[in-house]
């Protein structure tokens, strides 16, 4: 089943073999992404369809990574980049991170590391904003508060990371496994967490779109929920 939700991951690496493992893998993993073998194909896919995080490979056919990096940065200041490269000198790692990457990887890398560093990536981006806005909802993140037209949605700890989680994805649905993994840390799928997850989101759905107010909380039939206005 192809993947539509989650955070879209632009994997930008011309070698065809790693290419292909890495997007194999981020799928495995819950994330969407797209490939492009060439500056121009990633320079195409970042006007097109904006990623949440770019895997950016320096040395591509038609072009240097860095002048993308450049490019990106002009842009979007925000946008996670990771530079996965085989170049390991220290000048190379030091005039990635000053270009505006905000990590590198050197090749070969360990999977799971990637794994590792794009979560720690994503999760900063997320810190990046303050305040979310959905319909009359407001999340406010350093106090931990939301509020609906004004009233305080009081809250649980778990229940304010669900629905920050959800309003983060900005309209986008967010699957049971991204849930899981994001809110509760939990990687694989058990039986029990489908329980607590339903009991959190019931709970969640009751505080929030009281009777007259217009539904924020929606189920997605088999794959996940959405945090946004819609009328049933
Ligand atoms: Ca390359």
């Amino acid at each position: 089943m192809v993947n539509d939700t989650g955070p879209l991951i632009l994997v930008v690496e011309d070698d065809a073999k790693l290419s292909e493992s890495l997007v194999l893998g981020l799928e495995e993993a819950g994330y969407r992404s797209r490939h492009a073998a060439t500056f121009r194909e990633a320079a195409d896919v970042l006007e097109n369809s904006p990623p949440s995080l770019v895997l950016l490979d320096l040395g591509l056919p038609d072009g240097d990574g860095a002048d993308l990096l450049k490019r990106i940065r002009l842009r979007d200041a925000g946008l996670p980049v990771i530079i996965t490269t085989a170049r390991s000198g220290l000048a190379d790692r030091v005039g990635g991170l000053e270009g505006g990457a905000d990590d590198y990887l050197v090749k070969p890398f360990a999977f799971e590391e990637l794994l590792a560093r794009i979560r720690i990536q994503l999760r900063h981006s997320e810190r990046g904003a303050l305040q979310w806005k959905v319909g009359d909802l407001k999340i406010d993140l350093p106090t931990r508060t939301a509020s609906r037209g004004g009233e305080v949605v009081d809250l649980t700890p778990r229940e304010f990371d669900l629905l920050a989680y959800l309003a983060s994805l900005r309209g986008e649905v967010a699957s049971r496994q991204m849930i899981q993994h994001e809110v509760w840390n939990v990687r694989s799928s058990m039986a029990s967490m489908d329980n607590v997850l339903d009991v959190h989101v019931s709970r969640l759905r009751q505080k929030l779109d009281l009777p007259g107010l217009v539904p924020l909380l929606h189920t997605v039939r088999g794959v996940g929920l959405v945090l946004k206005e819609q009328r049933p």
